[in-house]
């Protein structure tokens, strides 16, 4: 077993970041817990240099158990995060939505997460989900290479952006293409549907430019960071330095994630990937804390620590 950033140092490098930029801690939008069995698969995956890893060697920094995992976020100060979970396949998107409702429950500092599948019923299981008080939802377009322009997924869409809950969307083509990746489908999806808040995952790798497009183009649609700009990613699919003006214009739609904690480096790692774009702190502090916080109605910690000017 290969845990390299399971330590405290680590722990206190994450910490050191956050505290430097007088923020009260981190929200990270993009974090996987779900039913053991089901993660241990997705591990296992990772191991296997599947498609989903492009072939690459993914070897798993915070491979722990459910209890250890909370508590490493919890310590690296993460004061908000996702518990992302997603179906490969029909039938199996309603039991995760059951998973998720206990784990929300047993874990306040998670946001409610639930997924969805294009099949029939999918809109009575999304509204149960919001009626029991989901926050943010989950789709993921490669693993289940479905057309999220779907005629099934239509009503869902509709009443998601309605809500105003955030989907999360892994859609575009890294680390490995699937059939419906890419920014087309989901720019169909935002023709119908333009307030629709989707969260464009790992800034839409490696179609960062048409991605960075439609937040451009839609005042809902956000980014968010999850392994772009790490050095594993750019050595895959560096980001292209011509965009970051444009990326720093649009820092109030920007939105740490993280991948924890299926990510082949340490936590502080992506944090300091995210520091050397050169952006600025104010740009930061949007990122990593202030944009998630004011997303999800995130409360400041009592006392105002933490407070910035
Ligand atoms: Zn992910």
């Amino acid at each position: 077993m290969r845990r390299p950033g399971v330590d405290a140092a680590d722990t206190q490098d994450v910490r050191r970041f956050w505290e430097r930029l007088g923020l009260p801690g981190l929200v990270d939008v993009h974090t996987h817990f779900m039913p053991e069995r089901v993660l241990r698969k997705v591990w296992d995956y990772f191991d296997g240099l599947g498609e989903l890893t492009g072939g690459v060697e993914w070897p798993i920094t915070y491979r722990a158990d459910e209890d250890e995992r909370l508590a490493l976020i919890r310590g690296f100060g993460v004061r908000a995060f996702t518990a992302m979970l997603y179906p490969h396949k029909a039938g199996m998107a309603e039991w995760l939505n059951s998973w998720a409702v206990d784990f929300a429950r047993r874990t306040p500092d998670c946001l409610h997460t639930s997924t969805l599948f294009p099949e029939p019923g999918v809109e009575t299981y999304v509204r149960e989900a919001v009626e029991a008080g989901a926050r943010v939802f989950k789709a993921h377009v490669q693993v289940g290479a479905y057309d999220p322009g779907d005629e099934l997924l239509d009503t869902s869409w509709g009443l998601l952006a309605e809500a105003g809950i955030p989907v999360v969307i892994h859609c575009g083509s890294g680390p490995s293409p699937g059939k419906h990746t890419g920014p087309g489908p989901v720019a169909a999806v935002l023709a119908r549907h333009p307030r629709l808040r989707l969260v464009l995952a790992h800034m839409g790798m490696p179609e960062y430019e048409d991605f960075l497009g439609l937040a451009e183009r839609y005042d809902e649609v956000r980014l968010d960071t999850t392994m772009a700009f790490t050095d594993f990613s750019e050595r895959l699919a560096p980001y292209p330095p011509g965009l970051l003006p444009r990326l720093a214009d649009l820092g109030d739609r920007v939105l740490l994630g993280t991948d924890f904690p299926n990510i082949p480096y340490p936590y502080v790692h992506q944090l300091r990937s995210l520091e050397r774009l050169g952006l600025g702190d104010d740009w930061l502090r949007a990122v990593c804390h202030e944009n998630g916080a004011r997303l999800f109605g995130i409360a400041p910690p009592p006392g105002g620590a933490g407070e910035t000017g």
